[in-house]
């Protein structure tokens, strides 16, 4: 006989558990369903090579919203942040530069390059920390429907205005942020590419577009938005990011949520334009009134429900949502740090540097994209190799490390084969840079896992293994994430909400979709 339960949440990512645990805090009994063996979605540790563990997909901290953390108590349940260095950036002629929350140090670095940029970056950074500032309180909001097409949503939209009308001031410096290209909106700033191209760096993280796109300046504040103390921004966590969702799990089942891995929804349940439940893939039903999917907008709309449910031009919206993705990530078990030739502690203020780009001017950057858009794997892609074996002694055996290598591009769609055949080409071109930087590092190499955008979409579900469930650009944002009048976390079947990335404000470990699914949950039973 299934069981009734108040709530079901589809998908343990660390978003389905956040919402989960918020429901089961307000009293409500919650199972949540994961179709892998492991919790966390995105944010998991798992040991890949024997005695190494890795944070497979997400390896760097800095979104977790603080309220979360209080809220849930993560600290009690083990969250720990642990410090990444300053982000050191390798050059070529056996140079770098760095850039780190102190804006003094970032002054000194940048003079190096350009007496001009140093001098202007401390006006740069509170121009953008303004908009961050704004965009910061807008990730709580649940965005209004601004089309008002009914008495609810104009007073809510209306509401949205007055609280905000203040920052109408600066209306247009969203503007730009939201339509400029991440070199146009820097070089409004800085004159040297070496400065602008370590800024233009983030646009291009888990975004399939060069520093060059329209509308790339806002991933680049997307980055810089996390506000977590104690680590300097951006940070590890003990134990990999697998930790995060353990803290958010163990903090549910505690209030009483009850979780259930190897188990595969294969269809969301309706009966006369309402959700009744679920049904598994193994042909197992669970009931419930309320069901929030974890799940990506696509999977969660086209295919767990019949298209046929929804409004044509809903499910157009869906359909067309954009997802396409060209991340890549390499989990390496290795003898040794990389050695980076042009790293000097002394003159570099840090003992190794933890959190590095390659990706050193504006047309690197732009060369790595131009292979993508034309269906290739980028010859020099772009490359973040982060070791959090520095900090962290429980992810790899004594004296052995692990790092983490992120990077761009490597298309879903690929011109010529398949990723079956053409994941060595992605690893040597990776690791020649690498190497370049810091050479003989591949030497020492142990062992290894490619993550290529297929193997992502493969392991965790998100369509074309887009990392943030769909990309950040002014037409999925906000009250269009991921489609106009459905960005409330609601959806056109009554009793099914939506509390993955692809809704408002979109992907990073953050845990803020999963959070503000439920206050609009809590609020609809309240109605
Ligand atoms: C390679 C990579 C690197 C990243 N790096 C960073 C980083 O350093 N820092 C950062 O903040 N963010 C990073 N991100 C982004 C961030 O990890 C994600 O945006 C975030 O974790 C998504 O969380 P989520 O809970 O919304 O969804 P997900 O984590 O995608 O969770 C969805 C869950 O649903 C499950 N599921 C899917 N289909 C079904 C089904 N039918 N039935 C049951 N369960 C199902 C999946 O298995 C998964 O567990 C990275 C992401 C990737 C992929």
């Amino acid at each position: 006989m299934p069981k009734q339960y108040d709530a079901i949440v589809i998908g343990a990512g660390h978003n389905g558990l956040t919402c989960g645990a918020y429901l089961a805090k307000a009293g409500l009994s919650v199972l949540i369903l994961e179709r892998r063996h492991v919790v966390g979605g995105a944010a998991v540790t798992e040991e890949i090579v024997p005695g190494f563990r890795f944070s497979v997909f997400s390896y760097l901290m800095s979104l977790l919203h603080p309220k979360v953390i209080e809220e849930l108590e993560l600290a009690r349940y083990g969250y720990q942040v642990l410090p990444a260095t300053d982000l050191f950036a390798p050059l070529p002629a056996d140079d770098h530069i760095t850039f780190s929350d102190d804006i003094e140090r970032t002054q000194r670095s940048f003079a190096r390059f350009s007496k001009k940029d140093a001098a202007i970056y401390p006006e740069f950074d509170r121009y953008l920390m303004d908009s961050v500032r704004i965009m910061r309180r807008l990730l709580l909001e649940t965005p209004p429907d601004p089309s008002c097409r009914d008495w609810r949503s104009f007073k809510e939209t209306a509401k949205f205005l007055w609280r905000y009308r203040r920052v109408c001031g600066k209306l247009f410096r969203f503007a730009d942020l939201l339509t400029m290209s991440a070199d146009d909106y820097l070089s409004e700033w800085f004159e040297r590419s070496e400065i602008k191209a370590l800024l233009a760096y983030y646009s291009g993280i888990g975004t399939f577009a060069g520093p060059k796109s329209p509308g790339s300046a806002y991933v680049v504040m997307h980055h810089v938005m996390g506000e977590h103390a104690g680590a300097g921004g951006w940070g590890f966590v003990r134990g990999g990011m697998g930790a995060i969702s353990t803290a958010i799990a163990r903090s549910g089942t505690e209030k009483g949520v009850t979780i259930q891995t190897q188990a595969e929804v294969s269809a969301i349940e309706t009966s006369n334009g309402r959700v009744t439940g679920v049904t598994l893939a193994d042909g197992s039903r669970h009931h419930a009134s309320i069901v929030v999917s974890n799940v990506s907008a696509k999977i969660t709309f086209l295919k767990l429900l019949d298209k046929k449910q929804l409004p044509a031009e809903f499910v157009r919206d869906i359909e067309t949502y954009r997802t396409l993705s060209s991340a890549f990530k390499i989990n390496i078990a290795c003898e040794r740090l990389p050695q980076y030739k042009t790293f000097d502690a002394q003159k570099c203020g840090i003992p190794y540097p933890t959190y590095v780009h390659i990706g050193p001017t504006i047309e690197y950057l732009e060369r790595a994209y131009d292979d993508a858009k034309f269906g290739d794997i980028s010859r020099r892609p772009f490359l973040t190799p982060v070791t959090p074996t520095f900090v962290d002694d429980t992810i790899s055996p004594p004296g052995k490390h692990v790092v983490n290598l992120f990077g761009g591009h490597a298309p879903y769609h690929l011109r010529e084969g398949d990723w079956t055949t053409r994941k060595d080409e992605l690893v040597r071109n990776a690791l020649g840079v690498l190497d370049e930087a810091a050479p003989g590092f591949s030497d020492g190499i142990i062992g290894m896992q490619v993550l290529t955008p297929v193997d992502i979409e493969a392991t965790i579900g998100s369509p074309h293994g887009h990392i943030f469930h769909g990309e950040l650009q002014l037409d999925q944002l906000f009250w269009a994430r991921p489609a106009p009048h459905w960005a409330d976390y609601r959806s056109p079947i009554k009793g099914l909400y939506q509390c993955g990335s692809s809704a408002h404000p979109g992907g990073g470990v953050g845990a803020v979709v999963g959070r503000n699914a439920a206050r609009e949950i809590l609020r609809d039973r309240r109605r």
